[in-house]
């Protein structure tokens, strides 16, 4: 499948698995979702188009928020924080019933939830979409206070991405980042690279002599080859990577210093050093007992239900569906299958799970992207695991056309998922 069948076949895996006569028995049914994020924004969406009866309820903490979505263009200042803001309000137009709370407490035996000023919602499935959490105390010297000065901004708030900008903006003359890039399982595998790359547009003109360390805890890193090539065209000499296999990975940190202590002992130096921390499912997720040993949900690929719970389902960042990536892509087609799987199951009928499939594309100048797609097939014989049919990479050495190409494909699928998960433009 070519990634343009991927980009446009994203309605057409919604629709192919309808079940004619769904949602006669639906009437009046109620699905609480946790987390108006691309996740729970799609999986409203879906629920609502493909049984207007049902009676759905969006529980989310922020009226509105940063995408993390080209949040990196944002940082690098290639488009304002106003054009990647966005919210679940505007679901309300699909007959979605959204609430702006946060979620204190879930009971997922008897599928109720809490909300911060006590009032108690009941749900015939319920829907789990936190996103993540920072796993704040994997590196000793980045703790909560650190990372409050110096944030991630995975995207965190607009003001986390306005702090990471002005660091930027204010490194001194030929300076050095040092970038802490996590151990996977993560939020967007490609993003830490993204993020340096677009560092690397906006200093190459406004501090061209600046340098970036990247310290990695892993052997190597998604679309590795196709940064690095572009690394070397757009940005030579500025960018270095070092991975684990170098002993590169972070053991300790000290913000007032600006030192990374790395695994192979040696102690790097520089003006700015911006960490990226490890991550797990959010706190909401863990507080309620979902989360398997490894921080994230573990659920069933056919319908993202959580083993030994009814009815009870867990979708998007949160959780563990290996090789599927934590991307808005993934999310929004694990929503589709999650709105199906609940619409079939009130309906008395079989569900038939679909492939599903990820486009994720990599900014790494203004109007130059390439991106990495996968389809997944949702194998019976394998336990209803995930399983990697096809992954399709950019070219090597392409030419400038086909990575501006992309670069606008990026900005199609972008705005597709906008109006799919949030109904914004
Ligand atoms: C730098 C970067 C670049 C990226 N680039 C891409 C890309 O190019 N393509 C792509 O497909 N994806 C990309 N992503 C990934 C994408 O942003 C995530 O995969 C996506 O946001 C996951 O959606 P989600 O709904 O699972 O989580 P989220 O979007 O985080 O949504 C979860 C929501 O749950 C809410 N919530 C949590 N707890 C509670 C509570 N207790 N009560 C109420 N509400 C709660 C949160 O407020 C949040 O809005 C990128 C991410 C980053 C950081």
């Amino acid at each position: 499948m070519s990634r343009r069948r991927i980009l446009h076949g994203l309605a057409g895996i919604a629709l192919s698995g309808l079940v004619p006569g769904i949602g006669r028995a639906s009437r009046g049914a109620h699905v609480v979702i946790i987390g108006g994020g691309f996740a729970g924004g799609a999986c409203a969406t879906w629920l609502k188009r493909l049984d207007p009866r049902l009676r759905v309820t969006l529980v989310e903490r922020n009226r509105s928020f940063p995408t993390g979505f080209f949040c990196n263009t944002a940082v690098a200042g290639l488009r304002p924080f106003s054009c990647i803001r966005s919210g679940p309000v505007g679901l309300a137009a699909r007959g979605v019933s959204v609430r702006i709370a946060s979620v204190v407490d879930i009971d997922p035996v008897a599928r109720r939830i809490r909300l911060a000023d006590g009032t108690v919602l009941s749900a015939d499935a319920l829907v789990v979409a936190p996103g993540i959490d920072m796993r704040l105390e994997a590196i000793p010297g980045f703790g909560p206070e650190e990372a409050a000065r110096n944030p991630p901004a995975w995207p965190g708030s607009e003001s986390a991405l306005a702090t990471v900008r002005a660091r930027l903006r204010t490194l001194p003359e030929g300076g050095t980042i040092a970038v802490v890039a996590p151990p996977a399982p993560y939020r967007c595998p490609p993003g830490p690279y993204e993020r340096v790359s677009l560092f690397a547009h906006y200093l190459r003109r406004c501090n061209p002599r600046a340098k970036i360390l990247i310290l990695d805890a892993k052997d190597a890193f998604s679309k590795q080859a196709l940064f690095q090539e572009a690394w070397g065209h757009l940005y030579a000499g500025m960018i270095e990577w070092h991975g684990r296999q170098d002993g590169a990975t972070a053991r300790e940190i000290d913000q007032v210093a600006g030192t990374v202590l790395t695994a192979s002992g040696e102690r790097v130096y520089a003006d700015w050093v911006h960490v990226i921390p490890a991550q797990r499912a959010g706190r909401l997720a863990q507080h309620a007992g979902l989360c398997a040993p490894s921080g994230w949900i573990d659920v069933q690929a056919s319908d993202l239900s959580i083993d030994g719970l009814e009815h009870v389902y867990a979708l998007g960042d949160a959780v563990q569906l290996q090789p599927m990536p934590k991307s808005a892509f993934a999310a929004y087609n694990q929503a589709v299958q999650c709105a199906r799987a609940i619409v079939a199951s009130f309906a008395g009928a079989a569900h038939a799970p679909s492939a599903m499939a990820n486009t994720c594309y990599s900014l790494v100048g203004r109007h130059y992207a390439f991106s990495v797609s996968s389809r997944y097939e949702v194998s019976a014989q394998e336990g209803l695991a995930v399983a990697n049919a096809a992954t399709q990479l950019s070219p090597l050495a392409a030419g400038q056309d086909v990575r501006q190409r992309e670069a606008h494909e990026a900005e199609q699928l972008y705005r597709h998922l906008r109006r799919e998960c949030f109904n914004t433009e």
